[in-house]
């Protein structure tokens, strides 16, 4: 029988756990000739999570936990359940319920028709707010303007990936890493299909993304995908020097023109504002990809992760 791994990531989420574990368990039901292994990865949840996973790895042998270490990001979170899954497709989904478990069934219906990639589209997300909206859709604007590999927007790291992908996706092994643009980079033309969905409000506790996580994931994802910015810092440089040459013509034009000198310390001062100013913007580019070569070259393992899950039921090991 074809087995579907279903990978959750959970930071801090003890009140969503056992909510998730029932709807999910209520949709699974539904569902015919496949079977499931449902996959917690605990990402060094600093309250209860371990002991409500726990739990439920006791009562259900389909369920198992990923126990990172230490709280490694949503990103690293995923590629550790998707390691440790061993399923012929794996179904990625948060753990605060806004991946309803509702639309399970019809991904798998999608799967088993053929399709090899099922990506769902927030169609209405009721919880964000306009703000939110608005940010998004810049960030999103300027990530394609600026990124080779294109990234859509209102697609959620809710899918399901059959194993090929899946083993392409093992294949990247970036410590820096984005899944959607990881996801977009291998995505083939077909057989890929894209289920409509609104995200509802999350069930329990508040987001984990603050303003300063989600700016460090905006200009993650930049530079892991693309060198633009680098070209970016020439064009500075080429700026800077036309407006210092224009602005030279304009100094010898009321010298020798108008016989209005300029006085000099103003425009040494706008000079050396302006391409000071060039010089950080350039060095903070560059210095960005330099931080990124450096702590990728170290090869460091990703994360750190036990496997826990009933040792006697254990069928395919
Ligand atoms: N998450 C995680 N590690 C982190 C931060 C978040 O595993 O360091 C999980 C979190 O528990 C949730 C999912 O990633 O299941 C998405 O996080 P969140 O709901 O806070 O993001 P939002 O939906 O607000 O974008
Ligand atoms: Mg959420």
């Amino acid at each position: 029988m074809k087995k579907v791994s279903i990978v959750i990531s959970a930071y801090n989420e003890e009140g969503n756990i056992e909510k998730l574990y029932q709807e999910l368990d209520k949709e699974l039901k539904k569902i015919e000739k496949v079977g499931f292994e449902i996959l917690f990865v605990n990402d060094g949840s600093k309250d209860t999570t371990f002991f409500k996973i726990q739990n439920l790895v006791d009562k259900d042998n389909r369920v198992k936990m990923v126990n990172l270490k230490r709280n490694f990001g949503h990103e690293i979170a995923m590629t550790a359940g998707m390691d440790y899954a061993k399923g012929d497709a794996v179904i990625f989904m948060d753990a605060d319920l806004q991946h309803p478990p509702l639309y399970i069934p019809e991904m798998v219906k999608a799967w088993q028709e053929g399709y090899e990639i099922v990506l769902t589209k927030r169609v209405d997300n009721v919880a964000t707010s306009r703000f939110y909206k608005f940010c998004a859709k810049t960030f999103y604007f300027i990530l394609n303007l600026l990124s080779e590999t294109k990234i859509g927007e209102s697609m959620p790291d809710f899918r399901l990936i059959d194993r090929k992908y899946v083993d392409f996706l093992k294949g990247f092994n970036e410590q820096d890493r984005l899944f959607r643009g990881l996801l977009s980079w291998i995505m083939p033309n077909d057989k890929v299909k894209i289920i409509d969905f609104v995200a509802p409000e999350r069930f329990s506790g508040t987001t984990k993304y603050n303003f300063f996580k989600s700016l460090k994931l905006a200009i993650d994802s930049i530079t892991q995908f693309s060198v633009r910015p680098l070209h970016l810092a020439t064009y500075f440089g080429f700026l800077g020097a036309a407006c210092s040459v224009l602005l030279g013509l304009y100094v010898i034009f009321e010298h020798f023109i108008e016989h209005n000198p300029t006085p000099g310390y103003a425009t040494i001062v706008c000079v050396v504002g302006f391409v000071g100013a060039v010089q950080l913007i350039t060095l903070g580019i560059i210095g960005e990809y330099i931080g990124k070569i450096h702590i990728e070259v170290k090869k460091r393992p990703l994360y750190l992760a036990d496997l826990i899950e009933q040792k006697d039921k254990n069928d395919d090991k």
